[in-house]
């Protein structure tokens, strides 16, 4: 994906074409304040996609010293639902951002958008057809041929009038009319083919009740709402290119000033190994391929806060990605690097074991104990010390352990040595296993003079790893997260449905992960770097018997040198 950009006068900070556009427009002193809305319809959680629009339109607003409503574009009460709005309202709240006064929402201009369809009947823009939805396609025509006009076209004006207020009234049943405008039915923009403009719809609308049968469609209730609110810019997605002709016809028609909303397109953001429709994640949700729009594997707001993504993460990676004019795909990878990016900074690192393997220390007195100094940040030293408990037994990484290893396996092995991570230098002597030829144990020396995990002598070891003292662990359960598709775009494949593609391995939970006693204090919300093994974060799941954590992303890096895996 490209981002066009301008060097602004200055040349200091790059112009995305939309900052481009506002700048000139400032210049030209065209709009007194800057006014930009984020237009969710509530019928499914914010996705990362729709955070990207977020950052955008609060973003210019708070560049340029105007405002950015939230209006919930409410126009589809069978689809729609207060749980969605609530929730985006917090992933709003949580990225950061402030709406301007109260939220806004379009079924709040119900009653002038009525108003101005009766105005188009009235001025013979508009009229009530009678044509079913096959007949509407039929007559609709194709990009390539032109259209025919519906016979209820020129119907009576008065007439039009009079069936338009009795849709209103519930007078008629669903589908027996429709409000449509008269444009040209030979344009060869299909948009302009006389659009429907309202139809009946006897449903229960989540503000507006059972008030009213009738219905706007979103193209005709869109544009409208953003000149109600005097929106100076209002960026949308690419796809809605071919409809602003129709915004702008409609704006005409309504208009008693120069003043219009002006539409700016940008490419959507499409993310690798997701999907982004809430049409397509509402069908995880429901078929249970998840366990709801937060669960960690999901590319909602939601469920990125719950896995440990930080808001100012996902505000960098949307400044990142740059706005772009032509569709492309961001490789998942580059939101991955921003939430490692602010962890480091920002997460303490303990010691947590995924997979134990117990290792005895047979030279290590039977009742001894110590608490070693261990480095909460190290890329932060106000973040201090804290003191971590060693003792004759304890937890390794099963995979840090081999038999036979190979010459490259810088872990460790029978007469190999290795550091503990702020401990001692151990050196495996012999294995011990059970009945079926499983290692339950593993036996080490340690060398006292190498308290700290400093070497004594400048002998020097080539792994180091992180353990937990058995006496002292708390075990918890850990979920491990990979990609929830395991394709770059499963939806290329049009013959095939995207759900063939779900990765079947996208959870892993560990039940007995053993953690340093440290973590027994953790709070919720708090960010942790398991060292070696990622970041991590307490799940809502938790309980006072149980933790149960997420691990946020994987560590790209890791400190032992391990090669030839
Ligand atoms: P979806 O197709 O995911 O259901 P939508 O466009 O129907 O999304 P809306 O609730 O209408 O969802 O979106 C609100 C705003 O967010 C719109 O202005 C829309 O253009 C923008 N938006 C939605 N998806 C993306 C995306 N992937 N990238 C950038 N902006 C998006
Ligand atoms: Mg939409």
């Amino acid at each position: 994906m490209t981002t066009e950009m301008n060097e602004n006068k200055e040349g200091k900070k790059p112009l995305n074409f939309i900052e481009s556009i506002i700048e000139d427009d400032i210049k030209a002193e065209k709009h007194q304040q800057i006014y930009t809305r984020f237009p969710p319809e509530p019928n499914g959680y914010l996705h990362i996609g729709h955070a990207k629009s977020i950052c955008l339109n609060f973003g210019l607003s708070e560049n340029y010293k105007g405002k950015c409503n939230l209006r919930f574009d409410d126009t589809n009460p069978v689809k729609e639902d207060v749980e969605y709005v609530e929730s985006i309202k917090e992933d709003i709240k949580w990225l950061g951002f402030n709406w301007e006064d109260e939220v806004k929402f379009t079924s709040d201009y119900f009653d002038r958008l009525y108003e101005f369809a009766v105005k188009l009947i009235k001025s013979g823009n508009a009229y009530v057809c009678e044509l079913n939805p096959e007949q509407i396609r039929e007559y609709r025509g194709t990009p390539k041929e032109p259209g025919k006009e519906s016979p209820w076209r020129n119907r009576d004006v008065t007439e039009s009038v009079k069936l338009f207020a009795g849709m209103k009234n519930g007078d008629f049943e669903e589908g027996k009319y429709l409000l449509r405008a008269k444009i040209d039915m030979t344009s060869p923009n299909m948009h302009m083919r006389d659009p429907i403009l309202y139809r009946i719809r006897f449903a229960n609308h989540h503000r507006t009740g059972d008030t009213w049968k009738i219905y706007p469609m979103y193209d005709f209730a869109h544009g409208q709402s953003d000149y109600f609110e005097g929106i100076t810019h209002s960026v949308c997605t690419l796809e809605f290119e071919v409809h602003r002709p129709l915004y702008d016809w409609f704006i005409d028609k309504l208009a008693d000033s120069d003043y219009r909303p002006q539409q700016i397109e940008f490419a959507r953001l499409n993310l690798t190994y997701t999907v982004m429709s809430k049409r397509k994640l509402l069908e995880l949700v429901e078929k249970k391929y998840v366990s709801g729009w937060d669960d960690p594997r999901m590319p909602t707001i939601s469920a990125f806060r719950r896995r440990g993504y930080t808001a100012e993460s996902i505000r960098n990676f949307s400044d990142k990605v740059g706005i772009a004019r032509r569709n492309g795909f961001i490789d998942v990878s580059l939101l991955e690097h921003s939430i490692r990016e602010d962890l480091n900074k920002k997460a303490n690192r303990v010691m947590g074991v995924l997979n134990p393997l117990k290792v005895v220390i047979d030279n290590y007195p039977e009742d001894g104990e110590e608490y070693l100094d261990a480095v909460n940040n190290p890329e932060d030293e106000s973040r201090g010390k804290r003191k971590v408990p060693f003792s004759k037994e304890l937890y390794i990484e099963q995979e840090d352990f081999m038999e036979n290893p190979p010459r490259k396996f810088f872990r460790l092995g029978i007469d190999r040595e290795v550091r503990l991570r702020y401990a001692y230098f151990i050196k495996c002597t012999h294995v011990v296993k059970d009945v079926e030829g499983k290692i339950t144990e593993v036996h080490c020396t340690y060398d006292p003079a190498s308290k700290g995990g400093k070497s004594p002598d400048g002998r020097k070891v080539k792994g180091t790893l992180h353990w937990v003292s058995v006496k002292h662990a708390i075990k918890s359960e850990v979920r491990l997260y990979d990609r929830l598709f395991t394709v770059e775009n499963p939806q290329a494949d049009k013959e095939k449905d995207f759900k063939e593609f779900i990765n079947k391995d996208s959870l892993k939970v560990i039940e007995n992960a053993m953690l340093e006693p440290h973590l027994k204090n953790i709070k919720a919300g708090e960010q942790l770097q398991f060292e070696r093994m990622g970041y991590f974060c307490v799940d809502k799941d938790s309980t006072t018997d149980k933790l149960v954590f997420n691990r946020t992303v994987t560590l790209r890096d890791s400190w032992a040198k391990v090669k030839g895996k």
